[in-house]
């Protein structure tokens, strides 16, 4: 699912790697936690596995694509097409109902095309989640849970092979953690996706296949540097 080897990467401007990732891989369906302090270059490695960012040297395969040698459009479509983002703050638009939001990446992204399958699976996500009767409803509306859910249906729409949620679980107390923790890992099991958490909540660690520590790829950094 995500095979990364040899990767290299640094900011432009700044004078050693962030990044020294000698491999990395993830199977299909597998459950990971990435763990590590702040500015330990979590984000950015969810960002080079996302495509959004390319490593100065290395390979980054996802999805059986290698990334680094896909133009940058052609990544934006695979970004689009294999993976769910989930954001810490939902990012849900307070303008748009929970079907829109939920349809949203239809909307913005000409590589998507809404269909009658893609209403079914809206329906379908929305009844799994718990979140059917609030379709029609606007995010103002909607508890702390309920718009989390609305966010989760919104990263899997597209059915995606591979589910991201960048500290979800950050603003929350221990009993509401578990619950989203759950809920992202019950969620990426409807769609038989793997899944990368990022958090710094060593509590949360059983509820994984693996836990990635970030300071293997950040103490090879230093010791170059
Ligand atoms: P984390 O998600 O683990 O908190 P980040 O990946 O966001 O860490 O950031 C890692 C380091 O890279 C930090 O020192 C941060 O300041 C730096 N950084 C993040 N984004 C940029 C950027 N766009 N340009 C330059 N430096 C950045
Ligand atoms: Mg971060």
């Amino acid at each position: 699912m995500i095979d990364i080897q040899h990767l290299s990467f640094a900011y432009p401007g700044s004078k050693s790697a962030l990044l020294n990732v000698a491999e990395l891989r993830v199977s299909p369906s597998e459950k990971i936690m990435l763990r590590g302090p702040s500015g330990s270059g979590k984000s950015t490695l969810l960002n080079l596995i996302g495509g959004i960012l390319t490593p100065d040297s290395g390979s980054v395969k996802v999805c059986g694509e290698n990334l680094t040698t896909l133009a940058d459009a052609a990544r934006r479509i695979f970004r689009i097409n294999r993976l769910g983002f989930i954001f810490q703050d939902f990012a849900l638009l307070d303008y748009l109902d929970v079907a829109e939001n939920i349809l949203l990446p239809y909307r913005i992204n000409p590589a998507l095309k809404l269909s009658l399958e893609t209403r079914a699976r809206l329906l379908r996500l929305a009844e799994a989640l718990g979140i059917a009767d609030k379709l029609r409803a606007y995010p103002d509306k909607l508890s702390f849970g309920e718009r989390q859910r609305a966010a989760i249906a919104r990263a899997l729409i597209a059915d995606p092979q591979l589910l991201i949620a960048d500290e979800p679980t950050a603003n929350l107390d221990r009993a509401n953690a578990v619950i989203t923790i759950e809920l992202i890992l019950k969620s990426a099991a409807l769609n038989k996706a793997a899944v990368v958490v990022v958090s710094h909540d060593e509590t949360l660690k059983p509820f994984f296949d693996r836990v990635i520590e970030m300071s293997q790829f950040t103490h090879a950094a230093e010791a170059r540097a």
